[in-house]
């Protein structure tokens, strides 16, 4: 089934009687080529890329809930490429691309917004940094442009410019930075995968990887022994957890990250920005909510729910950069759980088990990872080579100490990432 302008019409004059599912709900077979553990953004965007781009679909996605209830359906939906390390950089611009052809790509409509992030500074040193961010980002193709103070208010007249405690110095643009739908990028991806006859597998925890002499020959499931010749682990804040399942230890604490959105108003804030003195990000949806987030519950859990110090320091943040937020009224608040490593960079590499593949160690930033993950980790499962953007995400840079990408300078604690 197509997506069009025609179709929508047609359907609305007749009663949307013609729609079908996105996709399939079949039952696991006993084996597959390959197994894709934990159906979010990038297990979906994994099973995508290789049944389009190496020609392989038996394969089974298994998920233990429903198609995009993790992580990918609760985030702050910011999307962009400003990184600043070699490794980090070329792998977000690569993202990026991807993002700006899924919905021509997928038919899907994700409500993909370039809306333009800007990054405020609020002293002489920040500004340098963001100088320097801009320029490898102007370096690796993308965009940036450093804002000064005014600068910025023409964009965002609303913060508090008389703030003498942080006062705005600047920012830096994205222009091609913005937000999504996040669930609707899980609901493209699976509706993909599931035409090129990938099998989704809803419902079916994952509780344990069978490894013979070294090498992986399948999984355990609440729905039964499925075989497989490559198993892929793809379960954000889950990962310690199912990697112990083939005897490993991975280098990753879980958090939590909250996010907070207000009843719907009408249209205020036509960018994404991002403070970081108070850490407090903002965008507004579609709907008319506002979306925000702030740092992460300070201690390791596997709760997706969080607690309310940081809900307070979160509205305290807003409120300090732009009183205005005040007035609305927050409708909902929800957590996550973050796979943090000791850099802050992820992993995408082959475990020390055969024919077991690791996507993990996203952080709080996978979102806007989806397409990149995806394409790279299955470029990874299906040839055993590194995709050359993601060739700097190796699982032994902790035990070697080399090829470390610490973006934030914060040292190897997993909870300042
Ligand atoms: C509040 C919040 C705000 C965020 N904001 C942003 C942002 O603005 N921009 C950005 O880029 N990123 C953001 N992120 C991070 C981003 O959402 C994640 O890094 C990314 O979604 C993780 O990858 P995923 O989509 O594959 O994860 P998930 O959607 O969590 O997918 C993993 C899946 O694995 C399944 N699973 C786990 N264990 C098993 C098992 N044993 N068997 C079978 N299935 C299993 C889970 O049920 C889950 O569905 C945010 C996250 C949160 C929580």
């Amino acid at each position: 089934m197509r997506f069009s302008g025609l179709k929508v019409i047609k359907e609305g004059l007749t009663g949307n009687r013609g729609w079908r599912p996105h996709w399939r709900d079949p039952d696991p077979k006993g084996a597959y080529d390959m197994v894709i553990i934990g159906g979010g953004g990038h297990g979906l965007a994994t099973a995508y890329y290789l049944a389009k781009e190496h020609g392989i679909t038996n394969v089974a996605v298994l998920e233990k809930g429903y198609l995009g209830g993790g992580n990918v359906g609760r985030n702050t939906t910011i999307v962009r490429a400003n990184y600043f390390l070699p490794g980090n950089s070329e792998f977000y611009s690569h993202s990026l691309k991807l993002w700006e052809s899924m919905e021509e790509e997928l038919n899907f409509n994700v409500m993909h917004s370039q809306r333009g992030l800007i990054n405020l500074f609020h002293s002489d040193g920040q500004r340098d940094a963001f100088a320097r961010r801009g320029n490898a980002m102007v370096n690796q193709g993308d965009d940036a442009i450093l804002l000064d103070r005014e600068g910025v208010r023409q964009h965002l007249p609303y913060l508090d410019f008389e703030n003498t405690r942080f006062p705005i110095y600047g920012g830096l643009y994205h222009p091609r930075g913005g937000t999504a739908r996040h669930d609707a990028v899980a609901w493209g991806y699976a509706r993909g995968a599931d035409a090129r006859d990938v099998d989704l597998i809803q419902n079916c925890a994952v509780t344990g990887i069978d490894v013979e002499q070294g090498r992986v020959t399948g999984v355990q499931t609440t729905r039964g022994a499925i075989r497989a010749k490559k198993v892929g682990v793809v379960v954000a804040g889950r990962s310690s957890q199912v990697a112990a399942m083939a005897g490993l230890r991975l280098p990753i604490e879980s958090h939590v990250l909250q996010a907070f959105v207000t009843e719907g108003l009408k249209p205020a804030i036509d960018h994404v920005v991002s403070f970081g003195m108070g850490h407090f990000y903002i965008s507004q949806s579609d709907k008319g909510g506002l979306v925000f987030g702030g740092d992460l519950d300070f201690y390791a859990s596997y709760a997706a729910r969080g607690n309310l110090p940081m809900a307070e320091h979160v509205m305290e943040a807003g409120m300090t950069l732009m009183p205005m937020i005040g007035k609305a009224k927050v409708l909902r608040s929800w957590g996550g759980i973050m796979d943090m490593t000791p850099d802050g960079s992820p992993i995408i590499d082959r475990a020390p088990v055969e024919g077991l593949y690791l996507n993990c160690g996203w952080c709080y930033g996978g979102f806007k990872a989806v397409p990149g993950s995806g394409f790279s980790f299955a470029h990874l499962m299906a040839t055993d080579r590194h995709h050359a953007p993601a060739a700097r995400y190796r699982l032994d840079r902790f035990a070697t100490g080399r090829g470390l990408m610490d973006e934030e300078g914060t040292g190897a604690q997993h909870n300042l990432h």
